[in-house]
């Protein structure tokens, strides 16, 4: 088990295109417990702070922009080797890349609203975890 859980995000447009009970069906289904969940909208100083990593990228505005456009779902999955599982079961960051059958290829806009968030990292699933719950709101532990 090299890692045991991942941190998720369920993107405006999922949310808005009325995606999220499809998406937490392929979650389960493909082997993820759910050990936290949370619908939220993101302050403009939250989503900043989040993508932080990416603030010099030329995307980094409109992502944040995008990011808080609506409410999000944010997630805490459980599974052997989290994090590789759930980059797979969503696929590339780009859709028009994307494989056949994963989460973002089915459900992602575009580049940018490409449905998912999934953590690239367990040191980035730590601290996204923790940036949107604390130790009591978390399960299956
Ligand atoms: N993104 C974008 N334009 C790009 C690359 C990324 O708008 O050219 C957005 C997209 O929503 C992506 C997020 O920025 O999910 C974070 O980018 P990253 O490279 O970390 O991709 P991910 O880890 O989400 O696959
Ligand atoms: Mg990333």
């Amino acid at each position: 088990m090299k890692n045991d859980f991942t941190f998720a995000i369920i993107k405006p447009n999922a949310v808005k295109n009325r995606y999220i009970g499809q998406i937490l069906a392929m979650i389960n289904e493909a082997g993820f417990r759910i050990s936290a969940m949370k619908m939220v909208k993101m302050t403009k100083p939250q989503a900043e702070a989040f993508y932080d990593v990416h603030k010099e990228k030329p995307f980094y505005n409109g992502l944040v922009e995008f990011m808080i456009s609506g409410p999000i779902v944010a997630l805490i999955l459980k599974n052997d080797n989290a994090i590789e599982e759930f980059r797979t079961l969503i696929g590339n960051t780009d859709p028009v890349k994307a494989e056949e059958g994963t989460i973002r290829k089915i459900f992602a806009a575009s580049l940018q609203m490409n449905a998912v968030h999934g953590s690239d990292s367990p040191e980035n699933a730590t601290i996204e975890a923790s940036f949107f719950f604390s130790g009591f709101e978390r399960f299956y532990s």
